[in-house]
């Protein structure tokens, strides 16, 4: 399997997957994406449906990911997903569990990791697949990034004693909630640097650009990152997709539709990348909160990023985006993989225009019946509207992500075909708006008593460039 960039790089040969695993963006500015997506068929389904049953999840992500990636035996790949989705590692030991509720619902449960969201799922399977690469090289690598959340802490559990990686995470100081901050700053690693930035959580991603800008030094350090537009994310989760179809259905052909929490686009992006493999997904639900610059383009072909300031503080506060990053790969498939059109679009319009326009093109008149998309949002009222509704009615507490896939879910339930709700985050991160939903704060899960008591490992920092790098050099040694 070969790699292609969205903007048409002529890569020759092109790149596989341990080439572009440990890199962001391809070197034209484009994301990566597979020449072709591998095709599924109803014999192989069904085997997968004994595997999963008979040797479960990781069996399952090693039968998948093996699809995606070359140059790596059987056996090895297989030891990586055991110990990326152990029972050890998560909290119950089928790691996708998935419940039925009132109403022709399912409810994928993600966010049985070690920071109760769902981009464990990935990003455990990203720090095996690191480690491994990293130590066939011969190599270090130091991770560079910002967060709002949740990114920052599912990086540093998943990379937290992995042999030659460090990782330095910036926070905006005092604006994360306090289990987040709890959640990170109790790791107790000389190779985790937690940062407080004295900014907000821009400044943070703008302190990233310039130290990774800086290419003497991005090179001098073995700077990389972990975002979301990193393939190896994208492909852990094409995983899950196929574990909760298998466990809501019964025949290799039957087909299922999913509710996806969405942001940077990324989570759902698997999920076409699953339906382009030929899993029997009917429909794509897409929900995005106040900040509704995806559903815009899912409703009217015009896509128009916001600026920071545009981009409104809600109670689902990982969703709260003003462009997803990796909507560029959506675009590419949706545009027959026209990368000179793809390039316009993102190399030209967006930065120039900050919107482009797609409505009344046959592509996007494709977008419902080819790509099965359609898309909603919904208002803080609308969560707490949910959260209530599904504790009465079916006695399951979900967080306000979740909420808002389950809002915009029944606008969209065919009785034919089983919904699945992708659980995106454990309500204990957001008990506030839990206890403003149903009066009482989450139960809190054994492993997470106490989080906010222990000692804090935080550096604090101006927001300043030289003293980030300063301060880089310092831990890394020199
Ligand atoms: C990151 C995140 C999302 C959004 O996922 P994308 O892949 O960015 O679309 C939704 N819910 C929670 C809890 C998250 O942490």
């Amino acid at each position: 399997m070969r790699y292609l960039s969205t903007r048409g790089l002529p890569d020759d040969p092109r790149p596989g997957f341990w080439d572009i695993l440990l890199e962001g963006l391809a070197p034209d500015g484009g994301l990566y994406l597979p020449e072709s997506y591998p095709q599924l068929d109803t014999a192989t389904l069904g085997r997968w449906r004994q595997i999963l049953d008979a040797e479960g999840y990781p069996a399952l992500a090693q039968a998948v990911l093996s699809l995606f990636i070359d140059d790596i035996d059987a056996a090895q790949l297989r030891a990586l997903c055991e110990r990326a989705y152990s029972a050890e590692v998560f909290s119950d030991p089928r790691i996708v569990p998935v419940d039925e509720l009132d109403g022709g619902l399912w409810l994928a449960h993600l966010s049985n990791g070690p920071t109760a969201a769902f981009k464990d799922m990935a990003m455990q399977l990203l720090g095996q697949l690191f480690e491994f690469e990293l130590a066939r090289r011969d190599s270090a690598l130091t991770i560079l990034g910002a967060t709002s959340g949740d990114t920052g802490s599912a990086a540093e559990y998943a990379m937290r004693g992995r042999r030659g990686i460090r990782v330095f995470m910036l926070t905006p100081a005092g604006r994360m909630t306090p289990f987040q901050q709890a959640q990170m700053f109790s790791l107790d690693d000389p190779a985790i640097v937690n940062i407080a930035v004295d900014g907000v959580f821009d400044d943070c991603q703008d302190l990233v650009k310039a130290v990774s800008g800086d290419l003497e030094f991005k090179h001098r350090y073995r700077l990389g990152a972990v975002n979301s537009i990193n393939w190896a994310r994208l492909v852990a989760q094409v995983v899950y997709y196929i574990a909760a179809w298998l466990r809501v259905t019964t025949a290799d052909d039957q087909r299922v539709s999913f509710a996806v929490p969405t942001g940077n686009f990324g989570d759902i992006m698997a999920g076409h990348v699953a339906r382009m493999m030929g899993l029997p997904i009917d429909t794509l639900v897409l929900a995005t909160n106040e900040n509704d610059v995806l559903d815009e383009f899912f409703r009217t072909g015009v896509y128009r990023i916001r600026s920071a300031s545009e981009t409104l503080a809600t109670s689902s506060p990982s969703m709260d985006i003003s462009k997803a990053s990796n909507f560029e790969r959506f675009i590419f498939d949706l545009l027959g993989r026209d990368s000179a059109r793809v390039r316009e679009l993102f190399a030209g319009r967006l930065p120039e225009d900050g919107v482009f326009d797609l409505s009344g093109t046959p592509e996007f008149a494709a977008v419902r019946d080819r790509f099965g998309f359609v898309s909603g949002s919904s208002t803080h009222a609308d969560r707490l509207a949910a959260i209530s509704d599904l504790d009465r009615r079916d006695g399951v507490l979900i967080d306000p992500h979740t909420a808002d896939a389950v809002t915009v879910a029944r606008r969209h339930v065919d009785p034919q075909v089983p919904m699945i709700v992708l659980e995106t985050a454990l309500p204990v991160k957001f008990s506030q708006t839990i206890k403003e939903a149903t009066g009482r704060r989450p139960d809190r899960p054994a492993r997470f008593v106490g989080l906010e008591e222990k000692p804090r490992h935080v550096i604090d920092l101006p927001n300043d460039v030289e003293a980030l790098k300063a301060l880089i050099a310092e831990r890394s040694g020199d």
